[in-house]
C-alpha cells in the first residue's frame, strides 16, 4: 500500500497554521482539503477532545451560515490526532484567504456565549462531551497564532533513511 500524502508530511516539524493538504477533482471542479492546524504535533499538547468537539459544532455553524462561504463548504471536522481540523471546500483558494476566514470563525468561537448549538441527545452523538471555556481558550490562542506567526508551507517531506537507503514509513 502507498503512504497517503498527508502521512508523508513531516509531523515532527509542523507548526500551527493553515496548509493545503490535498486537491482532488470532481469532474473539472477542484475540491481542496485544508489542514487547519491548531497545535504543533508531538511538541505541545493536542487540543482537549471535548474542546475540539465544541469547536467542531461552533465553526461548522459559523461556516454553514456565512453567506460568502456556506455553499462552498463540503466538510468541517477535527483530525483524529486532535492537533487540528480539516476544512474541505469546493474550489481552490490561497491559504491567506482561508486564514481570514478562520480568523473570523475562531473569533466567533472565542466570543461565544450561551448554549453550544446541536448539543442535545437528538442532535449530537456525544452531547455531554463539550467544553466551551476550553474551546474559547484554544480559539483565542489560534487566532493570535494566525495573526502573528502564520505558516502555510509544509516542512520537508523527506523521510528518515536506514543505512541501506530504505525509507521509514511509520505513519
Ligand atoms: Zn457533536
Amino acid at each position: 500500500m502507498n503512504l497517503i500524502p498527508s502521512f508523508s508530511v513531516d509531523h515532527t516539524n509542523l507548526k500551527p497554521g493553515i496548509y493545503i493538504s490535498r486537491t482532488d477533482y470532481c469532474g473539472d471542479t477542484p475540491v481542496t482539503t485544508y489542514d487547519i492546524r491548531m497545535t504543533a504535533p508531538n511538541q505541545e499538547p493536542a487540543v482537549n477532545i471535548a474542546a475540539i468537539h465544541t469547536i467542531e459544532h461552533l465553526v461548522a455553524t459559523y461556516l454553514r451560515n456565512d453567506p460568502e462561504w456556506k455553499d462552498k463548504v463540503i466538510y468541517w471536522g477535527p483530525m483524529g490526532c486532535l492537533t487540528g481540523n480539516y476544512l474541505i471546500l469546493k474550489g481552490q483558494y490561497p491559504c491567506e484567504v482561508i486564514r481570514d476566514l478562520m480568523i473570523d470563525a475562531f473569533r466567533e468561537v472565542s466570543d461565544y456565549e450561551g448554549d453550544v448549538p446541536g448539543t442535545t441527545p437528538a442532535t449530537c452523538g456525544n452531547c455531554l462531551m463539550h467544553d466551551l471555556p476550553m474551546a474559547k481558550w484554544e480559539a483565542r490562542r489560534y487566532v493570535s497564532r494566525l495573526e502573528r506567526q502564520f505558516c502555510c508551507t509544509y516542512p520537508g517531506v523527506e523521510r528518515p533513511k536506514d543505512s541501506a537507503g530504505n525509507q521509514f514509513f511509520d505513519a
